[in-house]
């Protein structure tokens, strides 16, 4: 079974009444385990929505997954949110990955903006109720097909956030699927992190800290403290932007343009070298750890531009992208600290710097 110690905030939060010793050390028996553990939502199998049979023999992953890698379809927005459209959807995915040869859907599970929730890959169903294996996917590239669960979520979310009946069952099959396969909350992320893709869009990626949080507050766990991530020559995006930024504020020429390619590693391994660390030209928690800068008003630089583009770009705060960490730069600092349940000092540290990176 997981690991789902009860925490104190997840127990008033969930509105339920416990004595003190409930809450403090006595907190391992059927009670706890009813607690903690979250629902299966409502799912629709592969017989409900239509599937065509896989046209190969699916393999079965004879462990859990230990990750979730959320998609979306980066299909149309402008579409019914009936049970209908669902399993259209369904169908139309399916058979877009049969013709690229991968034998059936490629992820265990389909959303539908209307909120549907979809089995994907046959038997991903009854392998998530026996809690102990699950069907090897196609959706994130190796090792993570064989390692993850994927979720396609139906829409395109490069500029615009998912509607709320897709995110709630977004959160409720995360939480049933951290629950039934021991699954830590924090190990739920987004296709971009595993190859260079767009998917799952800026603004559902976004979210993707807030889903971790809320799956927490579902399972009774902690929130996930914020980490380093690991990032490596493929990946995209404001996170590798912050890299090369970074790697200006060191003294290198790094282009800024969002794309680890062959020259930011090439900068990363001459800044390992430079700093004593292991030269593998991938950033993770001892290459960030030396690379960001404690910053506060009155700094200026590349490292002030890189805190800036994160918040203005990646996490929604309006915020001038100029270098000059000024009062504007405070003030979307401690916004940020604020919904992160930070410590709100206007001060970006090491812990900021994971949150806003992470
Ligand atoms: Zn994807």
């Amino acid at each position: 079974m997981p690991d789902m110690s009860i925490s104190r905030r997840g127990l008033m939060r969930g509105g339920i009444v416990v004595s003190a010793a409930a809450a403090g050390a006595t907190v391992i028996g059927t009670t706890t385990a009813a607690l903690a553990a979250a629902p299966e939502p409502s799912l629709h199998s592969t017989a409900q929505w239509g599937a065509r049979p896989p046209s190969e023999p699916l393999t079965t992953v004879p462990n859990r997954p230990s990750y979730i890698v959320v998609h979306h379809t980066a299909t149309s927005n402008d579409v019914a949110n009936t049970q209908a459209q669902a399993y259209t959807l369904a169908r139309n995915v399916q058979s877009w990955h049969m013709s690229q040869g991968w034998g059936d859907s490629g992820q265990q599970f389909t959303i539908s903006r209307g909120g549907y929730i979809m089995e994907g890959r046959h038997g991903s169903i009854s392998k998530l109720r026996g809690g102990t294996t699950f069907i090897r996917g196609i959706h994130a590239g190796a090792p993570a097909n064989g390692e993850s669960i994927g979720i396609e979520n139906e829409g395109l979310y490069t500029g615009v956030q998912p509607p709320g009946a897709l995110y709630d069952s977004l959160l409720n099959l995360c939480a049933h699927l951290c629950s039934q396969y021991g699954i830590a909350a924090s190990k739920i992320f987004g296709h971009r992190d595993f190859m260079a893709t767009q998917c799952p869009g800026d603004k559902l990626y976004a979210m993707l800290p807030q889903l971790r949080a809320d799956v927490a507050e579902k399972l009774g766990q902690q929130p996930p403290p914020p980490t380093w991530p690991t990032v490596k020559k493929g990946a995209s995006g404001e996170r590798v932007r912050s890299i090369q930024y970074l790697l200006r504020q060191a003294g290198d020429t790094t282009a800024v343009d969002g794309a680890f390619g062959p020259g930011t590693e090439t900068d990363v391994r001459e800044f390992q070298t430079a700093k004593g660390l292991t030269v593998d030209g991938v950033v993770g928690p001892q290459t960030w750890a030396r690379l960001v800068v404690v910053s506060k008003q009155g700094a200026s630089g590349e490292a002030v531009k890189a805190i800036q583009r994160q918040l203005n770009n990646n996490h929604g705060i309006s915020t001038t992208v100029d270098g000059a960490f000024g009062p504007g730069t405070t003030t979307s600092v401690r916004t940020f600290q604020t919904r992160r349940s930070l410590v709100v000092d206007g001060v970006v540290g090491p812990i900021t710097w994971q949150a806003l990176v992470g």
